[in-house]
Order: structure tokens, then C-alpha cells, then sequence
């Protein structure tokens, strides 16, 4: 943590539904924890949840992390774009292979942003069950930018098919 400056809570969201998702999002949870400048402060239990889109492919394995950062939001979100890529290669050959890993910025403290490359809170958060459910495990009391309290998001949200690992 760099001194003197006191860290945003930020909070990000895990997806994996290739190549052994469960691995893919816990080996991930391990890199957060030792991005600089970053503390991972609470991890979710692991989520099971049906894919988003075209039904033909894999359920999803969903978490959400806390972390207590001193990185700027462009600075976190090419961390994370660098954990994906990392996660994303193809071991047995030269190309990178099909992206095994989505790390998303859902919240940076208050903050709100809609730029080019970064919009926070994430577009999908407030009607995502599988980012909420365990958004709210490890913050209930989680005031959302632009959106309000997270329990009144989750009020009204159909939670059916999102099931805690
Ligand atoms: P996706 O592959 O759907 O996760 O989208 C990745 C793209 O979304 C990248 O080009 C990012 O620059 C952009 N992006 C915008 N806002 C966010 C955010 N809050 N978290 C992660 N990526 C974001």
C-alpha cells in the first residue's frame, strides 16, 4: 500500500466458465490478492450460474472480491485485463486461447465514471443475479453509486438459478 494515501474499496467481479471454472476463479481470487498496492479484503463463496446469452455453453462460476486498493480504476482495470490474459493462454501452443477469465470493476468507492474504456459501476451490475447475490454476501449494507441501497437491487432481482457453491 503506498504511504499516505489512503485506499478506495473497490470491488470486482469473477467469471469463468472454461477450462475448469472453479480453479480459473480461485487461482484469480489468489492474483488479486497480490496485485500492488492492494489488499484483498473479503472473497465471496463461489456461485454456480446459468450463462448469460446463447443457452449452448457451460454454467458459470461467479464471485465477487473486496479490495482495499491505492491503484487508480485504469490502473485496476489493466491489472485485471493483464490476470485475464494471463489466465486466457493457450498452454500448449503459441496463440492465445479462448479468454477463460472476466474480471470486471463493479464499484470504485463512490465513484462514478462513463468513459471509453471504464464505466463504474459496472453496466450489468444492477440486474445481474450472480454479480448481486454474492456482492451482498461479503457487503450488505453496500451503498450502490447511482443505484442506491444494494438490498433494494436484490428486492428485485430473480435470483432462480444462481446456487452457492
Ligand atoms: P467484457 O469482455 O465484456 O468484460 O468487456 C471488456 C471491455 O469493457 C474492455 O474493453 C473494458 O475497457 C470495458 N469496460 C468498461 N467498463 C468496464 C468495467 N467496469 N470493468 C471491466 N471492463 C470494463
Amino acid at each position: 500500500m503506498m504511504p499516505g494515501t489512503s485506499p478506495t474499496v473497490a470491488y470486482v467481479g469473477l467469471g469463468s466458465n472454461l477450462d475448469d471454472p472453479i480453479a480459473q476463479v480461485r487461482s484469480a481470487l489468489r492474483e488479486l490478492a497480490s496485485l500492488p498496492q492492494t489488499q484483498l479484503a473479503h472473497a465471496s463463496a463461489l456461485y454456480r450460474s446459468p450463462p448469460l446469452g446463447p443457452a449452448n455453453q457451460p454454467d458459470y462460476i461467479n464471485a465477487v472480491a473486496e479490495l482495499h486498493t491505492t491503484l487508480s480504476p485504469v490502473a485496476l482495470l489493466e491489472a485485471l485485463q493483464n490476470i485475464e490474459q494471463a489466465h486466457g493462454r493457450d498452454r500448449h501452443g503459441e496463440h492465445w486461447g479462448p479468454r477463460t477469465l472476466d474480471l470486471d470493476v463493479l464499484l470504485y468507492g463512490q465513484t462514478i465514471l462513463d468513459g471509453p474504456r471504464l464505466r463504474v459501476p459496472h453496466p450489468g451490475l444492477a440486474a445481474r443475479a450472480f454479480v448481486l447475490i454474492p456482492l451482498a454476501e461479503i457487503a450488505p449494507a453496500l451503498q450502490v453509486p447511482a443505484h442506491g441501497p444494494l438490498s433494494g437491487l436484490l428486492a428485485g432481482l430473480d435470483a432462480a438459478g444462481t446456487e452457492r457453491l
